[in-house]
Parts: C-alpha cells; sequence; structure tokens
C-alpha cells in the first residue's frame, strides 16, 4: 500500500459528540507540520503508533453508526494531527462520506498547502479551524510556524465560501493576554467570521507522552480558571464576537 492510497490512522473514536454537530465517527490521522507545546494527541508525531489504513476501510468502520448520524445530524470528522497534509486518501474518504449522505468537518491547523484545502473544499460541510496565536514570532516560537500561511489560508477558506468554525486554545500566559485576544477578533471580525470557540486547555494528555517517552513542549502550563475563562471571553465579547466554550 503505498502513501497516496492510505493513511495512518491512530484513532477512531466513536460517538464523539464534541467535533462538529450531532453524533459523529472523528478518525484521527498521524503527521503534522506544527509542534504546538500543548499538543494533546502526540501519536501524531510518532508514526509507529497508527495503523496504515485505506479509506474503504476506515469508511465501513465510519458507517458503523450510520443510523446515529441520520437521527442527530451528525457524520464523519477527520482531525489529527494534521489531516490535510497527505491529501489522496482524505479526499477518497470525503468523497465516500458525501456519497452516503454524510455530514463531513475537518479539523485542521491551516498550515497546510492552499491547494490540499482546494482539493476538499466540495467535500467538507464544515471546516474547525484553530487560531493559536496572533503574533507571527511568537507563534513560530510555540509551535515551529509563523502565522503567515495559516492565516493566508483562512482567509483563502472564507474567500471561497466555506462554512468555517474558527477555534483558539486557550492557554494561560501564552494567549490570553489582552493583546492577543483583541487582534484574534479583529482578525476574525475583518474576515466576516462572527464567532469564536474557545477550547480551554486541559491536562488528561500528559500520561500520553509518557507513555511514548516524549517530554510536553510546555509542561509548566496550567488549565484556565474559572476566571480566566470569564475574563477572554468577556474581552471577545467587547470587541464584537459571539464567544462559546468548549468542553
Ligand atoms: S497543530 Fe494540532 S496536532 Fe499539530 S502539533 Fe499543534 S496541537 Fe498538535
Amino acid at each position: 500500500m503505498s502513501e497516496s492510497d492510505a493513511f495512518r490512522v491512530f484513532d477512531i473514536q466513536r460517538f464523539s459528540i464534541y467535533d462538529g454537530p450531532g453524533i459523529r465517527t472523528t478518525v484521527f490521522l498521524a503527521g503534522c507540520a506544527l509542534r504546538c507545546g500543548w499538543c494533546q494527541n502526540p501519536e501524531a508525531f510518532r508514526g509507529e503508533h497508527a495503523t496504515v489504513l485505506r479509506p474503504d476501510a476506515v469508511m465501513a468502520e465510519v458507517l458503523k453508526d450510520l443510523d446515529y448520524y441520520t437521527v442527530s445530524g451528525g457524520g464523519l470528522t477527520v482531525s489529527g494531527g494534521e489531516p490535510l497534509l497527505h491529501i489522496a486518501p482524505v479526499q477518497a474518504l470525503l468523497t465516500a462520506a458525501k456519497r452516503h449522505g454524510l455530514h463531513t468537518c475537518v479539523q485542521t491547523s491551516g498550515a497546510v498547502s492552499q491547494a490540499h484545502l482546494a482539493a476538499v473544499l466540495d467535500l467538507v460541510d464544515l471546516f474547525q479551524f484553530d487560531l493559536k496565536h496572533m503574533n507571527s514570532a511568537r507563534h513560530k516560537q510555540l509551535t515551529g510556524a509563523g502565522t503567515e500561511r495559516i492565516h493566508g489560508n483562512a482567509r483563502f477558506l472564507r474567500d471561497q465560501g466555506a462554512t468555517v468554525q474558527f477555534r483558539m486554545p486557550l492557554l494561560p500566559g501564552i494567549n490570553d493576554d489582552a493583546e492577543n485576544l483583541e487582534r484574534t477578533a479583529d482578525f476574525l471580525l475583518g474576515h466576516g467570521a462572527a464567532d469564536l470557540r474557545l477550547v480551554p486547555y486541559h491536562r488528561l494528555y500528559v500520561d500520553k507522552y509518557a507513555a511514548l517517552d516524549l517530554t510536553p513542549g510546555l509542561p509548566a502550563l496550567v488549565p484556565p480558571t474559572a476566571q480566566d475563562l470569564q475574563r477572554a471571553t468577556e474581552r471577545l465579547a467587547a470587541r464584537g464576537l459571539a464567544v462559546a466554550v468548549d468542553g
């Protein structure tokens, strides 16, 4: 099996309710161009912890819950890692999902070639797109890459009329200062987006790092308090964004 007709899957989560509307199956693909210090899926970096599968094998698993998608308006979510890195098998999976009438969602960091986004544009009902930090130099320090390509891709999706839900991991002391929150709100509003989902950082994943013999990039990072969340929500809302909090 070659890279072009298969992908490396490190998890398939059935009955997921946070990865798009309704009840969904979320497929997690290995590989990511970024190295965020708070990454909750370090398996994405270690290909040996993934299974090489063809899209039809993944689709057979996804279709087990077809009845649940039908009654709940759910479907398939493709996540990672960065799922759009290896585009051909993802395109094949999304095409199969649409053939079965499923709602499709792709969770992306935006750190991919614009051609890969264009290749799935007509196959994706919802992009969940992460914004991590607005300052490019700081973004590079935190993730290994600046913001230029990511912001360009956010603009591209909006210009193409794609349905995009922007999300931001809320990381105390990292990206929840007033300047970054206001720049995030202004960036979104300037691109016609009216809302943002905040995803509070949590530490439930740290055992995974130990099991994989990896060290988290920001070991001292702590989850936001209720006050941190409220402060961030109010700051974004004062700028004119509708804010929802995940979890
Ligand atoms: S973009 Fe997502 S998967 Fe990739 S390193 Fe960052 S948090 Fe992890």
